[in-house]
């Protein structure tokens, strides 16, 4: 998705005026929650100085409910009641989730609420959003103390969210959802790596592209954003949903049986305690490393064995130097996406505590021939540019500053006769968006409408993406023609789209919100435009066929009626010229040759120019009898 910067007039509040307005990071393996105080954007802490909050949740034996380090330290302990990495459940099915054998918790997948997944916990089924939302809460209430709202010193107006920016609609509804849950007033969701921009001030201050590399616990995602004359366009996204900071662990822990092997070669498995106490000390190293040449690796196993080893730095280098290279592939397959080559980067921005390692600064800067930019720090860069939006949005803002606006990646339309798309709201348009466009009814005492919403650039139904399906009925029976239905299409801030439609005499309404539980990914958007760019030319000959068959169709149904009321007013020769003529263009219309049918429809128009001349004079004569020419305006 693109954002699109606007400036609006100032409305800097003073500052006794200050509305307060969080940014959350509700990442994989770590949240956080920042605000901006004194025109700086910080991230706040909590009562212990710890500014990231493991995205942890464990429901407690007492019903109480546990989030962050404490619940991370439980892990091994508890693993069914403790649920980590949420955020890959979100807005999915069973299905969706590969591996789910090799994860500890308990799916269900639940009947009500459609085709998304719970988690049976000691505290019942829980939904991913549920969860989520327990995190979210945490943070709120960090935010809350921290800003004084409990002491009365203002009120809490909203937060922006980020997501990935392959999150779906109903990856982005669930955590719309989940912040909903926790009481939270949602004024954006923002994509992570555009929020990772904002905070390098890359809005305001450059025109140009800029990679977005984020490594982060578990996820891999290298994204590349084009900035021009203020508009922010995801050009390409792509990564590894099962490579990060983890591996790197996980290189160590195996490096570190390897060693414990080489002294003792009868050692048996380990446990699912010890094995996640030698997870716990190979991350401690590997945190240490970034900035020392050795770690030493202390610890006593449950059987009572001491563990101590020694890695240096170059060592873990070596180790992980493939997880490092494997990175390197999705960021060559963004760059070829987008068509670009590394003389067109003009930035690179590193996001994710894993990217602190040296070795992998090294391997960006060398890929991309510059240096990095790492002035901020990595794991807080998101929620730092999701609290500049959110102090943006609530109005806290001097002249200077703007506004980032979501827009639509792919147009959004309906479907008309002939199986054509007419596009209501076209892509890049700026989000809120409201539009509304006249439709009529096609035959002669036509009362109900089926409205088929898409998505997508093409011009037929059957090469766009059916978002939605719903019916108008209850039409007062009118010629075909007349009826005036406004169909209007509504997409709110984070791109949820609803649409009404309403029979103006009448006033009928009939409406549906689209809120599809699989929305498109990036790359479906980017095949989707891609495809319309390529086939233009075979859309345009399609539509022109459509339109022929479309008119060929309403002439013949029309000119049959008007025979079956009026076909008096003609000789009987006349007549079976014209139902010739009706069956000659009925043969045609099935034919491909949009040329030949329009040709058919000439003709037939031309058959009909004295019955129609006939039926005029009649109609004429039917509204003077018994008027005298005065009373007639001419
Ligand atoms: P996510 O986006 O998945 O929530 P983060 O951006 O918080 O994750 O990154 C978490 C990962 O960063 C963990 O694997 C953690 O060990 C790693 N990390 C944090 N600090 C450092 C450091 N100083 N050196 C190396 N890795 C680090
Ligand atoms: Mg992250």
């Amino acid at each position: 998705m693109a954002l699109l910067q606007i400036s609006e007039p100032g409305q800097s509040a003073a500052p006794h005026q200050h509305k307060l307005a969080i940014g959350i990071d509700l990442g994989t393996t770590n949240s956080l929650v920042a605000t901006v105080k004194s025109s700086m954007a910080t991230v706040l802490q909590d009562e212990h100085g710890h500014a990231l909050l493991p995205s942890v949740v464990r429901y407690m034996p007492d019903n109480s409910v546990v989030v962050g380090h404490e619940a991370q330290a439980q892990q091994s302990h508890d693993p069914a009641n403790t649920i980590a990495s949420v955020k890959r459940f979100m807005g999915r099915s069973l299905k969706d989730i590969a591996n789910s054998a090799h994860i500890p918790y308990r799916f269900v997948d639940s009947a009500d609420s459609g085709k998304l997944l719970q988690l049976q916990t000691r505290a019942g089924l829980k939904t991913p959003v549920e969860i989520s939302a327990e995190i979210l809460k945490t943070l709120k209430a960090r935010a809350e103390k921290s800003l004084g709202v409990e002491s009365g010193r203002g009120e809490l107006l909203g937060a922006v969210i980020t997501v990935p920016a392959y999150f779906d609609d109903a990856q982005r509804q669930a955590t719309k959802d989940a912040a909903r849950l926790a009481g939270l007033n949602v004024l954006r969701l923002l994509n992570e790596p555009t929020a990772a921009a904002v905070a390098y001030g890359l809005d305001n201050a450059a025109e140009g592209t800029f990679v977005i590399y984020d490594l982060g616990g578990g996820t891999f995602d290298v994204s590349i954003l084009k900035l021009t004359k203020g508009v922010f366009e995801v050009l390409a996204t792509n990564g590894d949903s099962a490579l990060g900071g983890d591996d790197f662990d996980h290189r160590i822990y195996c490096w570190i049986l390897d060693k414990i092997r080489e002294g003792d070669s009868h050692f048996a498995p380990l446990g699912e305690q010890d094995t996640r106490l030698l997870l716990t000390k190979a991350r401690q190293a590997k945190e240490w490393l970034t900035d020392n040449h050795e770690a030493q690796i202390v610890c006593r196993l449950s059987n009572g064995s001491l563990i101590d080893v020694t890695l240096s730095a170059q060592q873990f280098v070596a180790l992980t130097q493939q997880l490092v290279i494997k990175t390197l592939t999705p960021t060559r397959k963004a760059m070829r996406d987008a068509n670009l080559t590394l003389e067109d980067i003009k930035g690179v921005v590193l996001v994710g505590g894993a990217t602190r390692m040296p070795q992998v600064k090294q391997a960006i800067e060398d890929y991309f021939k510059q240096t990095p930019l790492t002035n901020l720090d990595p794991d807080k860069v998101v929620a730092l540019g999701a609290a500049i939006q959110a102090n943006a949005l609530v109005g806290n803002r001097s002249d200077s500053d703007l506004l980032l606006l979501d827009i639509t990646p792919l147009s959004l339309g309906l479907e008309t006769m002939g199986g054509l798309v007419e596009k209501i709201i076209p892509r890049n348009s700026t989000l809120p968006v409201a539009r509304a466009q006249d439709f009529t009814t096609y035959k002669d005492g036509q009362t109900a409408m089926s409205i088929q919403v898409v998505q997508g650039e093409r011009e037929l139904v059957a090469d766009c993406r059916s978002l939605a399906q719903f019916e108008l009925r209850g039409i007062p029976a009118m010629a075909a023609g007349a009826a005036r239905i406004r169909v209007t299409f509504q997409v709110d801030a984070d791109g949820l789209l609803s649409v009404s439609a309403r029979e103006q005499t009448t006033g009928i309404e009939a409406h549906v919100v689209v809120k599809p539980s699989y929305g498109l990914t990036e790359d479906e958007i980017t095949h989707m435009l891609k495809s319309s760019f390529g086939s233009a030319e075979a859309d345009k000959k399609a539509r022109m066929l459509a339109e022929a068959r479309v008119n060929a169709g309403a002439i013949i149904s029309a000119v049959t009626i008007a025979l079956r009321h009026d076909g008096n007013l003609i000789t009987a020769e006349e007549k079976q010229a014209i139902e010739a003529e009706i069956e000659a263009l009925q043969a045609i219309s099935e034919t491909d040759n949009a040329v030949v049918i329009n040709q058919g429809v000439d003709k037939l128009n031309h058959a009909t120019e004295a019955f129609a001349a006939a039926r005029m004079n009649a109609s004429v004569s039917r509204a003077l009898s018994g008027k005298n020419l005065d009373s007639i305006n001419l």
